[in-house]
């Protein structure tokens, strides 16, 4: 094991006292202040609504019980039902579970999608657990947190360390409870359970249509850019894959075991194939490795951060070549990391455009789940460009009419349209 590349990967909790919240305050505050939002709203557009905090006590295969803490944080209803994935991770905490909750609020406004935001994690290391066990845990978080959620409430969906089987259960164990199957509990489910074609990819989609706009933007051929991609989950690997189809050259990818690098680009569908049988792009043969913390430093056009928050910081934001950032994963800049590389003219598209794909197509999901009837990929692809290209031309239009960095006018956008429906519904008494 890669002991650097290991703590690159963990949650930095040396930045900003440890608090991913306050990072989200402060990117909060400025786009606030922009747009003279009145103090009442202010107060309520910061404190989220619910705080869910459940133990879950599991047999494990050994015979012992253990018991794991999960939180769900609905920070914001107004637009509609809860949304946001649920993650597995030993690093999981109710500051981070509330960040990102905050963050699915923005996306989900950004998006335009009539959604508020929604986030759980369960504190725990899938990677040392049975399958079995994944199972018990995913089943009894369910159940302890089954009162907040339902396709009117509270929809979850993966995230980190989440996959399609975990979101299965989720369905099962609340249809179970209730008495019948009830598909539009969840998104990203498996395609023959009322999954919607297209979700797995959706994201990384949605990373690669951000880029492609992003270099159109900035001036550059997207044939011609040379791409490091941080992280090579779901986001990581599909963002890579679909950009390498697209004529971009990757010349670098780092997980959380090791990384690669190849000046003549990296054969995506082989180092798919490795990590489908190794779990780590480590040791893959077609590139040179490359040591933890190398990749934001090179020389490259685009930079793709798609692991987890807080990675780049002021430690390693000066050394950053890329002219284009896209935020794959939720969080990845700190505050102070981002007005350094905006201040130097990188374009940044913020995590709440940048991977709305995913959520944007999870709202499809949930309306073909309650229509009862399913589109074709091509119809969700399509829907899901539509989306994509109208949420990043109305914030690029914003940055340029407030002058103002793409984080900055994607939360103006996100502001503006929650307040404007929390002024119209007014106050219950
Ligand atoms: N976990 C994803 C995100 O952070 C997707 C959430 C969803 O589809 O509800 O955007």
């Amino acid at each position: 094991m890669n002991a650097r590349t290991e703590q690159q990967f963990r949650r930095r909790t040396d930045v900003l006292g440890g608090s991913t919240f306050g990072a989200m305050l402060q990117e909060f505050n400025v786009a606030a202040r922009l747009l003279n939002l009145d103090s009442g709203i202010w107060k309520i557009l910061t404190h989220p609504k619910r705080q869910i905090i459940v133990s879950c006590p599991i047999q494990m295969d050994n015979g012992e019980i253990e018991v794991f803490t999960g939180f769900r944080v609905q920070y914001n209803i107004t637009l509609g039902p809860a949304k946001g994935g649920i993650r597995y991770h030993p690093d999981v905490s109710l500051d981070e579970v509330t960040a990102l909750a905050a963050w699915m609020t923005w996306k989900c406004a950004v998006a335009h999608i009539p959604f508020g935001g929604g986030k759980g994690g369960v504190i725990c290391d899938p990677t040392k657990m049975s399958r079995r066990e994944i199972e018990a845990l995913t089943r009894r978080y369910v159940a302890e947190i089954i009162d907040a959620i339902g396709p009117e409430k509270d929809v979850p969906a993966p995230d980190v360390n989440t996959n399609d089987q975990i979101m299965a259960w989720v369905m099962d164990t609340y249809s179970m409870h209730v008495g019948h199957t009830t598909t539009s509990v969840v998104t990203g489910k498996p395609i023959e359970m009322g999954g919607s074609l297209g979700r797995r990819e959706a994201t990384g989609r949605g990373v690669m249509i951000a880029t492609r706009e992003a270099a159109k933007h900035v001036g550059i051929d997207l044939k011609k850019t040379r791409i490091a991609v941080q992280g090579f989950g779901n986001v990581g690997s599909v963002s890579a894959q679909l950009l390498a189809q697209q004529g971009a050259r990757i010349v670098a990818v780092d997980d959380w075991k090791g990384g690669v690098y190849n000046e003549k680009g990296i054969d995506i569908e082989k180092l798919l194939a490795h990590t489908g049988q190794h779990r780590t792009v480590d040791g893959f043969a077609g590139g040179d490795p490359l040591p933890g913390e190398k990749l934001f430093g090179l020389d490259v056009d685009v930079l793709i951060p798609a692991a987890l928050e807080n990675q780049i910081t002021m430690e390693n934001a000066p050394s950053i070549k890329a002219k284009i950032i896209i935020e794959g994963a939720n969080g990845p800049t700190t505050p102070d990391a981002h007005r350094h590389l905006h201040e130097r003219g990188v374009f940044v598209v913020p995590d709440i455009l940048a991977n709305s794909s995913g959520v944007t197509t999870s709202y499809f999901e949930w309306v073909q789940d309650r229509y009862g009837y399913f589109w074709t990929e091509a119809e969700v692809n399509e829907r899901l460009e539509r989306k994509m290209f109208e949420a990043f031309s109305e914030v690029l239009k914003t940055a340029i009419k407030f002058n103002v960095d793409m984080r900055t006018a994607a939360y103006i956008v996100a502001i503006n349209r929650v307040a404007t429906v929390t002024r119209m519904r007014g106050m219950y008494a």
